[in-house]
């Protein structure tokens, strides 16, 4: 009798949304502003000074009144950025002024020392200005009080550089998933380490901790548990004391030392064993005791490819990010393609902007255990069930791992 699998085939978008309910957003914690780049904001940040804070010289040259029609005036003082002078600009007289300088008292204007000639203390002016000119008012920018950045922004240069701007030395962020991380398997060694007879190198821990790396986790490779369920047993108790998501690869497919489903329904919930995709099917998400366990297949492409759809959406979650959606954009085909007729496929695909489209190019042979079908990929595309067969030309969905490039390198 054919051994078949307990679990039901779930959706992809099922399984997301089960995995999203059951990764809610982590606790806030305050980090300084040198730590907060690529970190997601926890709370809206209301600016507490306006900006500029005082009315300031746009431009290097005079402080001066409009409406003054003295064609030469006299230089009563200079007012450089960060001073405060003890002057007050009165008809006929002109204060020296850089830019970023308070305005002093009786100005209302800054006229550009480009219209001016400066002699003996004089000040020879050969242009009219319109009160305002060249003086950025308090609050130009920023107003008091106004919400200059929401909860779940993700913070890059700009919004890093706009706390600083506004006095803010740290900042309220998301904390980061401390990520376990284990491989299973008998057959799997240390790289570096001499290979028996049967064994290959664990390739998985490695491409998995600088996944959850990029996706703004916290990676804790435990090792390699050998198929034994004491081994798996004695590393899920490690995972579960000090970390929030535990990820592993392997063990979760049909075979007689495939062990992680039963250990996991022992000790937890498992919330679904198969998705209706490909690569990735066996995938399968549980809790145990409120955490999110991940058990990925252990294949290595079929593990980066279900980190990619579950467990980076979740880690992005976690963090409170909104954003955590990958661009899906429609792509040509630039030659025929077999696809499986029955499940989603994902195959690993090189997008470019030719012209005013994006063409995809497979990575070549698309086997769940060649990575070098994801070495150089910037996009998964995605092929729903049909007769298994697309032609060259052919629009099909993207989902955009990076920036595709621009098909002819032009420099502007
Ligand atoms: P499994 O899901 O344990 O049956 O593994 C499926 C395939 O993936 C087998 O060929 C394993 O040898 C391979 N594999 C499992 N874990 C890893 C790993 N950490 N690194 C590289 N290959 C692996
Ligand atoms: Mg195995």
């Amino acid at each position: 009798m054919p051994v078949s699998s307990p679990y039901p085939l779930v959706t992809i978008a099922q399984a997301l949304q089960t995995i999203l309910a059951h990764c809610p957003p982590l606790a806030g914690e305050t980090v300084p502003l040198t730590a907060a780049l690529n970190r997601v904001l926890a709370a809206d940040i209301l600016a507490p000074m306006p900006m500029p804070p005082f009315p300031a010289a746009a431009k290097d040259g005079y402080a001066v009144i409009a409406a003054d029609p003295s064609r030469r005036r006299r230089l009563i003082g200079e007012q450089m950025a960060g001073h405060m002078a003890d002057v007050r600009v009165e008809p006929g007289t002109v204060v020296r002024i850089t830019t970023g300088a308070a305005i002093p008292p009786g100005a209302d204007a800054v006229l550009m020392v480009e219209y001016t000639t400066e002699q003996d203390g004089w000040v020879a002016i050969e242009t009219t200005v319109a009160p305002g000119t060249d003086i950025r008012p308090v609050g130009q920018d920023i107003a008091a009080g106004e919400r200059i950045l929401s909860c779940g922004t993700v913070l890059g240069p700009a919004e890093i550089g706009l706390l600083a701007a506004v006095g803010q030395a740290t900042v309220p962020v998301y904390r980061r998933p401390r990520v376990a991380i284990l491989s299973t398997g008998d057959e799997l060694r240390e790289p570096g380490e001499p290979l028996g007879p049967g064994q290959i190198y664990d390739a998985n821990r490695f491409s998995l901790a600088a996944a959850v790396a990029l996706a703004g986790g916290l990676p804790h490779p435990l090792g390699i548990a050998v198929d034994t369920p004491e081994a798996l047993q004695a590393f899920l108790a490690e995972a579960l004391a000090d970390h929030d998501v535990l990820l592993t690869s392997g063990g979760v497919s049909m075979g007689r030392l495939d062990l992680l489903k039963p250990i996991l329904e022992s000790r937890g919930t498992v919330h679904f064993g198969r998705v209706l995709m490909k690569p990735g099917k066996p995938v399968t998400f549980a809790t145990l005791e409120g955490r999110p366990v991940f058990a990925l297949p252990g294949f290595p492409v079929s593990a980066l490819v279900a980190f990619e759809l579950f467990v980076r959406p979740a880690l992005r979650h976690m963090q409170g990010d909104h954003a955590w959606q990958r661009p899906r954009v429609p792509v040509t085909l630039a030659h025929d393609l077999h696809h499986d007729p029955e499940r989603v496929e994902y195959q690993r695909a090189r997008v470019v902007l030719e012209g005013d489209r994006f063409v995809a190019t497979t990575t070549g042979p698309q086997g769940s255990g060649r990575l070098l079908s994801l070495v150089g990929a910037n996009a998964l595309l995605e092929l729903p069930p049909g007769n298994g067969f697309l032609p060259a030309g052919a629009t099909v969905t993207a989902l955009l791992l990076h920036p595709p490039a621009t098909a002819t390198a032009s420099v502007l």
